[in-house]
């Protein structure tokens, strides 16, 4: 298995896992760009957004949820939390397996750079 996400749900690459279940794996991101910042990941591989099908809306669904579960877990509801997915190229996404970023803990600001 060549997926570096893919191994981390597998528990062959180790990493702070914050959730998993069987359908979503969130650990600490190993560059954090905030004082919080969290990778969600299905534990079905799909390189990006893009790859999804209408079938996977339970499955996204799912994802995002978890993310509010942890942003309130981690104390992120009050003071409000950033939630990214990059999409290929453009969008400077640089592990092809689809994952949200959950960002909080200081000012973002907008449009992103
Ligand atoms: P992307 O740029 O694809 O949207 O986000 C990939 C994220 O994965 C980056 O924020 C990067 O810091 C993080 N990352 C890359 N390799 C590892 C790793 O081995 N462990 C963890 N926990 N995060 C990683
Ligand atoms: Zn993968």
């Amino acid at each position: 298995m060549s997926c570096l996400f893919c191994r981390i749900v597998a528990g062959e690459i180790p990493a702070a896992i914050v959730h998993r279940d069987d359908d979503v794996v969130a650990f600490r991101d190993i560059a954090p760009k905030a004082p919080t910042h969290i990778l969600f990941v299905p534990t079905r591989h799909f390189a990006s957004l893009a790859e999804a099908h209408d079938a996977d809306a339970g499955l996204l669904g799912t994802l995002l949820l978890r993310v509010r579960d942890v942003a309130r877990a981690e104390g992120l509801e009050g003071s409000g939390y950033r939630v990214v997915t990059n999409v290929g190229e453009h969008a400077g996404q640089s592990v092809f397996h689809l994952h949200v970023h959950l960002l909080g803990g200081r000012d973002f600001s907008w449009p992103p750079g």
